[in-house]
């Protein structure tokens, strides 16, 4: 598939640049992965979103952490990329939805009622069985759909757009939020974001993080929130480090933002006293 082709064409380059005992050591991980979701060595973070007029919490996003026995933590950037490669990331998915539908429970008793999204590889989408299983998982946990959002990359739609787009649609009929990640880094992101039955947009941080020192990136940015609202979209600003960032943002009518400025990812315990203390 083209997706398939370009994605390894990335990673192929850049191991070239890697020396080969990261090679080494990215196949090794993958072999402790299988055991790493057997022992229950996989858990969620989450980082707030906040609406930027009201400084309300309006959701949270679930990030995935692995706590290795003997390496320490490892960040998913350096595990996720060679599960996809492999298919391990179907199973990663599924207990990711599995974490994340408990923690959801667990923060609604505490009565923390706003929205979780998970992040959902293109690979996913590909998966037929993919939809009905999520489905299904969230009819068994008897939370109500809306309060799982998925967030995902405009790569999904590469392979078989008609195919996904049809997944996405039947996702949103069920009452789940779609929202596409990481925008403005991908392929062909306005032809396939008419297209697709999302309802929020999310700008890559590579564009809002050092946005006050780089004119194009603010450009970027700003051009960004104007075409997501003129959408109808809502748009957050991810990587928003400092409150000058939080302030521009909120002059060009982004709705929310997600970003150390505002709070690191924390686990599930110290995310529901954070909440608590913003007397939530
Ligand atoms: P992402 O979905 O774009 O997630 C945002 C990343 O930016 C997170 O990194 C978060 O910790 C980081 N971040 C948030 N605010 C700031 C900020 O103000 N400054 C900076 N420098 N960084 C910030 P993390 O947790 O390391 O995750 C990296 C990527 O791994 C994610 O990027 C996502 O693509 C992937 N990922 C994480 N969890 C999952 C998962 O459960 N499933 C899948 N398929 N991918 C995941
Ligand atoms: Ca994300
Ligand atoms: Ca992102
Ligand atoms: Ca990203």
């Amino acid at each position: 598939a083209m997706h398939e082709a370009s994605h390894s064409g990335r990673r192929y380059r850049s191991y070239n640049r890697r020396s080969n005992e990261h090679s080494l050591y990215t196949v090794e991980l993958l072999g402790e992965l299988q055991s790493a979701l057997d022992d229950g060595q996989l858990s969620l973070h989450y980082q707030p979103k906040v609406n930027l007029a009201s400084d309300q919490v309006m959701g949270l996003e679930a990030l995935l952490r692995w706590e290795h026995p003997v390496r320490g933590r490892i960040a998913p950037d350096q595990f996720i990329p060679s599960a996809e490669r492999t298919g391990l990331i179907h199973s990663l998915t599924d207990r990711v939805l599995d974490l994340a539908l408990a923690d959801i429970a667990r923060l609604r008793a505490e009565g923390l009622d706003m929205p979780v999204s998970v992040n959902i590889s293109a690979r996913n989408f590909l998966d037929p069985g993919f939809a009905d299983r999520l489905l299904e998982k969230v009819r068994v946990s008897g939370l109500p759909p809306c309060a799982l959002e998925l967030e995902f990359t405009e790569t999904a739609l590469m392979a078989d757009p008609d195919e996904v787009i049809r997944a996405l649609r039947r996702l949103t009929e069920a009452g789940l939020e779609l929202a596409i990640d990481d925008f403005g880094t991908g392929y062909s992101s306005l032809a396939y974001l008419k297209r697709m039955p999302v309802t929020t947009l999310k700008i890559d941080q590579a564009f809002v993080r050092q946005m006050l020192e780089h004119p194009v990136d603010e450009q970027i940015t700003r051009a960004s929130i104007s075409l997501a609202r003129d959408l109808g979209l809502k748009v957050v600003a991810e990587g928003a480090e400092d409150a000058a960032t939080l302030a521009r943002l909120r002059d060009y009518g982004c709705n929310a933002a997600q970003g150390y400025g505002i709070a690191r990812p924390m686990p599930l315990e110290a995310i529901i006293a954070w909440a608590h203390d913003r007397g939530l």
